[in-house]
């Protein structure tokens, strides 16, 4: 298992990138985070089923699972929330943070007591800890789906994007973080401009987030963006033409 990487650490309040297999997945590679305030813990996209065994001792060798008292999922699809029953067995006091488009179909995953949910609004909420800090939750949608969040952490500046900003590596090529961004757009260029709905929605949230200090980008698909290559990033996702901006492709 690749080791947990520290994105931002006061003392008080930690960021980490959670390790990866040894071993390159077959599937679709995910990244996990975790925040960590105080003794409070968040967790942001666990991630599917099948790496819950590895996410789960990636968060046990920080903290005790008991601590986890929050975890935010991006939206629906499987590779992000596939985990979620496991998860909610495993950390009892942790509530589930996820739009509240896709709550109606959590009894698909077998949750049926809604208490531990808390729905997103649209315009996003904020995870207020215990120590008095918070976290934001920002509107995202259609950044691909329909219900779509990201998370900013103003303590450490690191926005934590979900699906916008996702690499698909080579076999063989991965990395932690984006040194030479000319070179990393083709491996997110394919994913982008058939993911993501529209350029008014890159826009509309390159717009939104500019507005915060960003010291680092994490997505929750290959690898993180920090100084020089944030902006960077959001340069080209504010210019991206994407979904229905290319529709006429798809109909060949
Ligand atoms: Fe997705």
């Amino acid at each position: 298992m690749l080791e947990n990487e520290i994105l931002y650490d006061d003392g008080q309040h930690k960021f980490f990138f959670l390790g990866w297999e040894e071993k390159e997945e077959e599937i679709v590679q995910t990244n996990q985070y975790l925040i960590l305030d105080g003794d409070e813990g968040v967790l942001l996209d666990p991630g599917g089923a099948h790496v819950f065994p590895r996410v789960m001792s990636n968060v046990a060798e920080i903290t005790d699972l008991s601590k986890i008292r929050h975890i935010f999922y991006t939206h629906q699809d499987p590779d992000v929330t596939s985990g979620i029953l496991l998860w909610l067995s495993i950390c009892e006091k942790a509530k589930i943070y996820i739009s509240s488009l896709w709550v109606r179909f959590l009894p698909h995953f077998g949750i049926f007591d809604q208490r531990r949910i808390v729905p997103i609004p649209d315009s996003g909420t904020r995870i207020r800890l215990s120590s008095g800090r918070e976290l934001e939750v920002l509107p995202a949608h259609f950044l691909h789906s329909t219900g779509n969040f990201v998370l900013y952490d103003p303590v450490s500046k690191v926005l934590f994007s979900g699906d916008i900003g996702a690499a698909v590596f080579e076999k063989g090529k991965r990395y932690r973080y984006v040194d030479d961004f000319e070179k990393h757009v083709p491996l997110m260029e394919t994913f982008h401009r058939r993911y993501m709905s529209s350029n008014i929605a890159c826009r509309r949230w390159v717009e939104m987030v500019s507005k915060r200090p960003i010291e680092i980008i994490a997505p929750q698909h290959g690898a993180v963006f920090r100084g020089e290559t944030v902006k960077k990033f959001l340069e080209w996702f504010r210019n991206l033409k994407c979904g229905v901006d290319i529709i006429d492709s798809f109909y060949m």
